[in-house]
C-alpha cells in the first residue's frame, strides 16, 4: 500500500500535476516522413511546421525530421522562423509562406530565412533590401493558381517576368503554388490548378516547382514538382477525405478525471442546463474543455473512451472541463486522477473532427498548452 502511494506521488511530481497528457510519437512522425519520401522519390519532401508544427512542437518535430533527412522547413510567419532557426543546423532552410511583412526585411536577410514572395509589393521590398545590403538574397515565388489566397495574381505576372528579365539581385530558389482541394482526389479544381501551374511554368521557364501539400502527394507524380510540402500527413492526419487513412497516428491525448457522481433522472448537466438526464446516470467530469481544444461543438455529440468503451460527452463543454456519461463502465472504474482517452487507438483525430463539425487541422492546432507534452 505504502509503495502505491509513493508511485503515484512520483508520477505527480514528474508530470507537475498535469491533468492531461499529450503524447507525441516522434518515431511514428519519422515513419510518416519516410512513407511520403518513398512515395515521392526521386522528388524530395520538405515539412510544413507552421503553427508550432500543428501544435506538436516545431523544434522537436523539425529536429526529428532533420535527422530523417529533411532540409526544407516551411513556417507561416517570420516570428516562427526566428524561434525555429536556432534549433536547426545551418544547412536546413526555413521558408516563410506568408512572405515579408514590412519591417522584417533586414531580420529575414540577416537570419538567412527565405521569404516566399507573394506579390509585386513583397518582391519590391525584397529587391530593395538586397540593394541596401549590397548582396544577393534568396527567395521563393508563389503564384496563385486559383485559390485567391496568397501568391502573385495573374495580372502581376507580366511585370514580374519583366523584372526577372532585367536582372535582379534576388535569387529564385524555386517557384510554388498551393492546391485548394487536394484532399479531394475527385475535385476538378486539382486539374484546373495544375493547368494554370503548367502555363506559369511556361511563362517562367527554368525554375523548379513545388506544388503538393499532403493531399497533393497522393494525386500522382504530375503534382510532385521537385519538392513537396506536406504538413498534416506527417502528423498522422488523413491527407485525403474518404477511404482509409494511410498515415500512422502520431499523437494521443489522455485527460484526467476530476470528479465523479451519480445523478437521478431529470438532472440538468452543465451550462444552460442543456442536457437533462432521462435516467439515472453516472458522470465523470474530465479536466479539459474548449480552452484545451475540445471544441464546444462536441457538446452532446462527442465522446471519450476508457478501456475501449465509449463515454459520451453530456451537456455543453465548459472552458476547463467536460462531463461524460460513464454509466457503461463498472462502478468505481473511474476515480479522481483516472485517465480517459480523447485521442488514441479508439478515437482518431478525424473522428473527433467529424463530431465537432471541423477538420483534423483545427483539432490539432487547437490543442491548448495546458497538457503535459511527452515525446517518445
Ligand atoms: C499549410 C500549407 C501546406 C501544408 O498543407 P497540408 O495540407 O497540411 O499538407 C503546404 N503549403 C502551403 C502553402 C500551406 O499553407
Amino acid at each position: 500500500m505504502d509503495s502505491d502511494i509513493l508511485v503515484s506521488r512520483t508520477q505527480a511530481t514528474t508530470t507537475q500535476g498535469a491533468t492531461g497528457y499529450l503524447t507525441i510519437d516522434l518515431a511514428a512522425l519519422g515513419r510518416n516522413y519516410q512513407k511520403l519520401t518513398s512515395m515521392l522519390a526521386p522528388v524530395g519532401a520538405g515539412a510544413v511546421v507552421k503553427a508550432d508544427a500543428y501544435g506538436l512542437g516545431a523544434e522537436r518535430v523539425a529536429a526529428t525530421l532533420y535527422d530523417d533527412g529533411c532540409r526544407h522547413f516551411f513556417v507561416a510567419q517570420f516570428v516562427e522562423a526566428v524561434r525555429l532557426r536556432p534549433a536547426l543546423a545551418r544547412d536546413a532552410q526555413i521558408f516563410v509562406l506568408n512572405g515579408l511583412q514590412p519591417g522584417n526585411e533586414i531580420g529575414c536577410a540577416e537570419m538567412g530565412v527565405v521569404p516566399v514572395l507573394n506579390s509585386l509589393a513583397q518582391w519590391r521590398q525584397w529587391s530593395a533590401t538586397a540593394r541596401i545590403l549590397k548582396r544577393c538574397l534568396p527567395a521563393v515565388l508563389q503564384f496563385d493558381t486559383g485559390m485567391s489566397r496568397l501568391g502573385f495574381p495573374q495580372e502581376e505576372r507580366a511585370e514580374l517576368a519583366a523584372a526577372l528579365r532585367d536582372g535582379t539581385n534576388v535569387e529564385i530558389l524555386f517557384i510554388m503554388s498551393h492546391l485548394a482541394s487536394a484532399d479531394d482526389i475527385e475535385s476538378e479544381q486539382n486539374g484546373e490548378q495544375f493547368a494554370e501551374m503548367s502555363s506559369i511554368a511556361d511563362e517562367f521557364p527554368g525554375f523548379d516547382i513545388s506544388f503538393a501539400n499532403s493531399g497533393g502527394v497522393f494525386l500522382g507524380d504530375a503534382y510532385h514538382g521537385v519538392l513537396a510540402r506536406p504538413g498534416i500527413a506527417l502528423y498522422g492526419g488523413a491527407p485525403n477525405t474518404g477511404g482509409r487513412n494511410p498515415m500512422e497516428p502520431v499523437i494521443s491525448l489522455d485527460v484526467a478525471v476530476v470528479q465523479t457522481r451519480t445523478v437521478p433522472a431529470g438532472t440538468k448537466i452543465g451550462y444552460g442546463g442543456a442536457h437533462v438526464t432521462q435516467r439515472q446516470m453516472r458522470l465523470a467530469t474530465i479536466a479539459a474543455g474548449y480552452a484545451d481544444g475540445l471544441p464546444r461543438s462536441l457538446g452532446d455529440l462527442g465522446a471519450v473512451y476508457f478501456n475501449g468503451i465509449r463515454l459520451p460527452i453530456v451537456g455543453r463543454v465548459s472552458m476547463d472541463s467536460a462531463t461524460v456519461d460513464i454509466s457503461a463502465l463498472p462502478e468505481g472504474a473511474l476515480t479522481l486522477g483516472s485517465l480517459v482517452e480523447v485521442l488514441g487507438p479508439n478515437q482518431t483525430l478525424e473522428a473527433v473532427a467529424r463530431d465537432a463539425g471541423t477538420i483534423s487541422y483545427e483539432i490539432l492546432t487547437g490543442l491548448g498548452d495546458r497538457y503535459h507534452k511527452q515525446y517518445c
